[in-house]
């Protein structure tokens, strides 16, 4: 093992344990297959790619300190894909059997008649679940209208219940704001909301239990999150703050009984309920963890960037394809799935002897 990654190890309350399984074996080409009468996406480990996560936007109305440095350059409006070629690729992928859509950034709700965007997506043949990842901010004038697009379930973002710490983290944002847009989600009659947290140590590692609470007083989900090496920070050294997700647990363990949900999906998350409560309580642990052999998900950018793993560069220009008067849906489609391809066998964050990303998460599509 080398150095920086003992030094990753060593940072934690307690040594970091990596959870490393053994590599996939190729098992075939990749390729569109006929599945229980539906189309499916494969990728040459047989993994079947079900999951789409969009972004609409890497502007936002927070800063936070983990996705974002402070003096962020966003791209200019030309090289980011407009709200019709955001749906093009959407439905081009409901096409090969893709049935569960994200919208992410950056913060979605901050790019220019998105709503139009989450109606458009909503009406979707083929669509099983359309999910937003927001930081809440403008939940308050969104919650209803994006309820009624047909948005199934929401993400919210929250790290601090504390104002001035969350201030802190975000840069900028006012957490009572989040609160409310909280509550306005609540009214709304979302299938499920969940909060995420990314829990850094010295930031706010002393608040697991609190936020636990908070939601399971609410009736919601949460879910902590361990800060991934995405690009460099201009705060913090990520080693010093990062956060193992088997410690978060066994503070949440040292108050209440987890037992493994039934919800937990494919990809890097576990998902545990406390006994008497609705909610969930999720870890989504890439660093320490990999569930790399269950990924089920791929990741568009704003640019048009087709992103076959969030720890790794392979992607493929779709937005070439989307400006070429000469190129139609099939070409579109035939280049997804031959993306599949190149798709890797897995993500090595903060291993050296591995390229780590260069792309920050607002750029990336969280
Ligand atoms: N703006 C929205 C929000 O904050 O929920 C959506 C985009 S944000 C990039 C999506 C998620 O990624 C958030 O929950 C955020 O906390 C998380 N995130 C950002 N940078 C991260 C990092 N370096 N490691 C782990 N999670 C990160
Ligand atoms: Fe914005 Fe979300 Fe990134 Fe925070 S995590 S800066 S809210 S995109």
């Amino acid at each position: 093992m080398t150095d920086q990654r003992q030094q990753a190890e060593k940072t934690q309350q307690g040594p970091i344990r990596m959870h490393d399984p053994a590599p996939m074996p190729v098992v075939g080409e990749a390729g569109v297959v006929e599945r229980d009468g539906r189309k499916a996406l494969i990728d040459r480990f047989g993994r079947h790619i079900d999951y789409v996560r969009l972004s609409v936007t890497d502007r936002c109305d927070f800063r936070c300190v983990y996705c974002m440095t402070e003096d962020m350059q966003f791209l200019p409006r030309k090289q980011i894909l407009s709200l019709e070629e955001i749906h093009r690729v959407a439905r081009s992928f409901t096409e090969l059997g893709v049935d569960k859509l994200r919208i992410t950034g950056g913060e979605p709700m901050v790019r220019n008649n998105v709503m139009s965007l989450f109606r458009d997506l909503g009406a979707l043949p083929g669509l099983r679940e359309l999910l937003l990842t927001t930081n809440g901010n403008q939940l308050q004038k969104f919650a209803q209208p994006l309820r009624d697009a047909g948005v199934n379930r929401i993400n919210i973002s929250i790290d601090s219940l504390d104002a001035e710490r969350f201030a802190r983290i975000s840069r900028v944002g006012k957490l009572e704001n989040v609160l409310k847009g909280i509550e306005a989600a609540r009214q709304a009659g979302f299938e499920r909301i969940k909060l995420n947290a990314v829990i850094m140590r010295g930031y706010n590692d002393d608040e697991v239990l609190g936020l636990t609470r908070f939601a399971l007083d609410r009736g919601i989900d949460i879910a902590f999150i361990e800060e991934m090496p995405l690009g460099e920070s201009s705060d913090h050294e990520r080693e010093d703050t990062l956060c193992s997700n088997d410690w978060v647990r066994e503070q949440i363990e040292a108050e209440y009984s987890l037992l493994p949900s039934a919800a937990t999906t494919a990809g890097p998350s576990r998902y545990y309920q406390v006994p008497g409560h609705d909610s969930r309580i999720g870890f989504i642990s890439p660093v320490s963890h990999n569930f790399c052999g269950d990924c089920n998900r791929v990741r568009v950018t704003v640019e048009g960037r087709l992103l076959l793993c969030l720890g790794n560069e392979h992607s493929v220009d779709l937005r070439e394809v989307l400006r070429d008067e000469q190129a139609d849906d099939a070409v579109l489609r035939d280049r997804i799935v031959k993306a599949m391809d190149i798709k890797p066998m897995r993500h090595h964050f903060y291993n050296p002897e591995h390229a780590q990303p260069i792309r920050l998460m607002n750029m990336t599509g969280g």
